[in-house]
């Protein structure tokens, strides 16, 4: 260990971006055995890490970056995986520049961080490769059940944490697919949707029972899941879309981030997606053009530019530095070929079935408010024009009003829409019901769905628990009946 000095920071390889863009692989590669032992071999083993302190996990960081290391690897496996229900996803898709690499000591100290998100996949990766990760073995059956509604990162995590403690769990999704945002968000550059796959597949070998193609709301009643099953946990996530209000008259080629980015997903899961198929959804040979500054605007920017757009322009109405989106992809999607109009804002939309030019005008950054951001204002006589077939609006995402789509009245909701719940127990105002991820926490990151997740497990179990803290051995026919 303590290698930092003589090996340097060294990434798994990136595709060119010339090649990267002509398919939705993932850019980066795997490590190599040598690589993955070199470069975790370069940590320092700090008595207090501040990599696992920034890890909303608190992943076992310097641990397992030894036993890597030692060449370990199954050791460094089961210490990874026991604070974490999908490493080789965060490997990939947490924004680690911000959370525990942004705050590895010896980045601090200048020598580079030590990679600890791709040391992540690569373990975790090796250990599907070799047969690991196995379904769950209950050993003792509970004979209560729990309801999950939502099928992304914090409800499967409960799923499969509950269902190891024996309780019989069903997983709700309005989807034909579970995953949530992993599946139909993400786009396969940053998380092949095989990964996904995997870790649902595992879930369901496991005896979770998924109702997918099932809203509840309309499919099922939320008043039918609370009377059949002990306890409920809410991750319905955030899907509703902010909006720039400018007039776009029904116009076919404004369009919202999520369905855009889902019809991509969809047909590279070899779906049939008609409104791709007929160009509305398709940046095939068009002017893209997509308003936003976060990770859900460079996913789009990205995803275009794989389809053959003419060109892509991004719309941010802040500087580069202020972007709130994960600068490792502001980057990638630079050396993509993307053209960035920072300080840029949209301000009216101009033709009819289609709108043809988007009226924009420069901002400048002013005082800070508040919370300290300096606040975007406009220069008056910059307004201009910018001509473009396909405008994306990727402006972030609320709450949609769950109480009136579970026609429950008592489910207290904050007011930004999102659910109130006690933040000790995890639970809502409604008894037996929880809620966790999105849902709770506005817009946010896999890694925090999975934290609440399985928090909200352990919150679920004391309630059980105490209502009933009887072990029963069920038969198979008995499970049947208990889901
Ligand atoms: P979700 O993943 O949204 O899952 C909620 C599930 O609930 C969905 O499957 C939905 O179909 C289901 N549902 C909703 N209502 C109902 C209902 N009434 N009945 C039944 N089912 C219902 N985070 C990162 O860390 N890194 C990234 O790179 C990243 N990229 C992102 C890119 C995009 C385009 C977006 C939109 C988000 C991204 N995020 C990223 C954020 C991350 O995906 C989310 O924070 C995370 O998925 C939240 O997990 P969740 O389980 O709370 O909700
Ligand atoms: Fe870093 Fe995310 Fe892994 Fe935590 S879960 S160690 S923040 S990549
Ligand atoms: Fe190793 Fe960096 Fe974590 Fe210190 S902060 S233990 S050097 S990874």
């Amino acid at each position: 260990m303590l290698k930092f000095t003589e090996i340097p920071l060294e990434g798994p390889k990136k595709e060119s971006d010339l090649e990267r863009k002509k398919h939705f692989k993932e850019i980066y590669s795997r490590y190599a055995k040598k690589k993955a032992e070199d470069q975790a071999a370069r940590c320092s083993q700090c008595g207090v890490p501040f990599c696992q302190v920034h890890c909303p996990l608190h992943n076992n960081i310097p641990d397992w970056l030894l036993l890597t290391a030692e060449n370990r690897l199954e050791e460094a496996f089961e210490l990874s995986s026991s604070t974490n229900n999908m490493p080789e996803v965060c490997g990939r898709v947490c924004p680690q520049d911000r959370l525990c690499e942004g705050n590895c000591v010896i980045e601090q100290a200048g020598h580079g961080t030590v990679t600890i998100g791709s040391i992540e996949k690569y373990i975790t990766d090796y250990a599907w490769d070799q047969g690991w990760i196995k379904p769950i073995e209950v050993n003792i059956e509970r004979s209560q059940s729990v309801g999950i509604i939502g099928a992304g990162p914090a409800g499967l995590t409960a799923a499969e944490e509950l269902r190891k403690k024996g309780y019989q769990i069903t997983v709700y999704d309005r989807y034909d697919r579970a995953g949530g945002l992993l599946i139909y968000g993400i786009p396969n550059f940053k998380l092949e949707k095989e990964i996904v796959l995997k870790r649902t597949n595992r879930l369901m070998e496991s005896g979770i029972v998924f109702k997918l193609n099932c809203e509840v709301g309309s499919t099922v009643s939320f008043k039918s899941l609370k009377a059949k099953h002990d306890a409920i946990l809410i991750a319905t996530g955030v899907y509703s879309p902010h909006s720039i209000n400018l007039n776009k008259n029904n116009a076919s080629n404004v369009v919202q981030a999520m369905e855009f980015l889902t019809a991509s997903n969809r047909k590279g899961l070899k779906d049939k997606v008609n409104d791709f198929d007929n160009g509305r959804l398709n940046s095939y040979n068009k002017k893209v053009l997509v308003i936003g500054g976060g990770d859900t605007a460079m996913d789009c920017v990205r995803t275009a530019i794989r389809q053959d757009a003419l060109s892509v322009k991004c719309l941010y109405r802040r500087d580069q530095k202020n972007m709130p989106g994960s600068q490792r992809d502001v980057c990638n999607a630079i050396e993509e070929g993307i053209e960035f109009n920072w300080l840029t804002l949209p301000i009216n939309y101009i033709g009819d079935e289609k709108v043809k030019i988007v009226n924009v005008i420069n901002m400048q950054l002013g005082s800070p408010d508040e919370t300290g951001r300096r606040q975007p204002e406009q220069i008056s006589g910059s307004e201009h024009e910018i001509k473009s077939d396909l405008i994306i609006e990727a402006l972030g995402f609320d709450p949609e009003n769950i109480p009136l789509m579970f026609k429950e009245p008592n489910l207290q909701v904050t007011k930004k829409g999102t659910i109130t719940i006690d933040f000790k127990s995890m639970m809502s105002k409604i008894d037996g019901v929880f809620a966790a991820g999105d849902i709770v926490r506005g817009a946010s990151l896999v890694v925090w769905g999975i934290k609440d997740g399985r928090d909200a497990s352990k919150n679920i179990h004391n309630y059980l628990e105490q209502k009933n803290s009887t072990f029963v051995k069920l038969s198979n026919k008995e499970i049947t009946h208990a889901i």
